[in-house]
């Protein structure tokens, strides 16, 4: 297996996507280190199936990303997943959903990734992988925090990349489109709000209308992604953003 002796850390992985690419880091041998939020039995039962260890850091605190870096030990892959959404018109947008939207999707990438580099570097080996979203590199409307966020997110990648491309460590965003998990289905209610629509007019005139090829994206697709940009034939591999959007960005 190939991320023997590799740790792996996955931010937001208790669920959805972060879930499936623990899973296919571990199914390969890494010593993966989950963090997330979710029932006690749930998390050990994750923690039995995956031999993992679980860090239940909030991220949207510097305090608590520097926790969990503390707690996780050196890591030679990062993924930067943990996320979540508020749709709302820009007037009507709480600013402290603003404020913890920032500080999830894109501060604490910020934070993980500047802790986690000093092992990397010394190693000569890492992975800096992020979960973005099709919203790093277009917009919707209602959605103004997750929006600046991905797009933040992107810049932070590229940047790592330049910085860290002498030192055999590579750093990509994974952009994804919709992806039926919790964070998707729990922004259906707000949505229908903000537009004046059914949940089905969310489900066929909003989500799916902007994908092509009309599916969902499965959280093990951006897994399979996940896991080939971790292999010595990616190592070239750097400052890109992929997408996995069903046409969505070839507009
Ligand atoms: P999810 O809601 O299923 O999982 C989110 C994970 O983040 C959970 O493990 C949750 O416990 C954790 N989390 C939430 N708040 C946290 C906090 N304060 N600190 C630490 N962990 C926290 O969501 P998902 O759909 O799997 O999303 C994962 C990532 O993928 C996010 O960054 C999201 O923006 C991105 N993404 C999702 C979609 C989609 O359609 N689902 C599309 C593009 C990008």
């Amino acid at each position: 297996m190939f991320l023997n002796n590799k740790r792996a850390l996955v931010t937001g992985s208790t669920s959805g996507i972060g879930l499936a690419i623990a899973r296919a880091l571990a199914g390969e041998g890494a010593e993966v280190v989950l963090n997330g939020f979710g029932e006690q039995s749930m998390i050990e039962g994750l923690c039995e199936e995956l031999g993992a260890r679980h860090v239940g850091a909030d991220l949207t605190t510097t305090a608590g990303a520097e926790r969990l870096m503390g707690e996780a030990g050196p890591v030679d892959i990062l993924v930067n997943n943990a996320g979540m959404q508020h749709v709302a018109p820009v007037e009507a947008f709480p600013p402290e959903k603003w404020d913890a939207i920032i500080a999830l999707n894109l501060s604490s990438a910020f934070h993980t990734s500047r802790l986690a580099v000093p092992h990397m570097k010394a190693a000569g080996w890492g992975r800096i992988i992020c979960t973005a979203s099709a919203h790093s590199l277009t917009a919707s409307p209602f959605k103004i925090a997750y929006v600046s966020a991905k797009h933040g997110l992107a810049g932070l990648v590229k940047t790592l990349a330049l910085e860290l491309a002498e030192h055999n460590i590579t750093a990509n965003c994974i952009s994804p489109a919709y992806v039926w998990t919790p964070l998707v289905e729990q922004q259906i209610p707000d949505t229908m709000a903000a537009r004046g629509m059914t949940r089905e007019q969310v489900m066929n005139e909003v989500l799916l209308a902007r994908q092509p090829t009309r599916k969902f994206v499965q959280p093990e697709d951006v897994a399979e992604l996940a896991l080939f940009l971790c292999r010595d034939a990616a190592q070239n591999i750097t400052g890109a953003n992929y997408t996995i959007d069903g046409g969505w960005t070839a507009e």
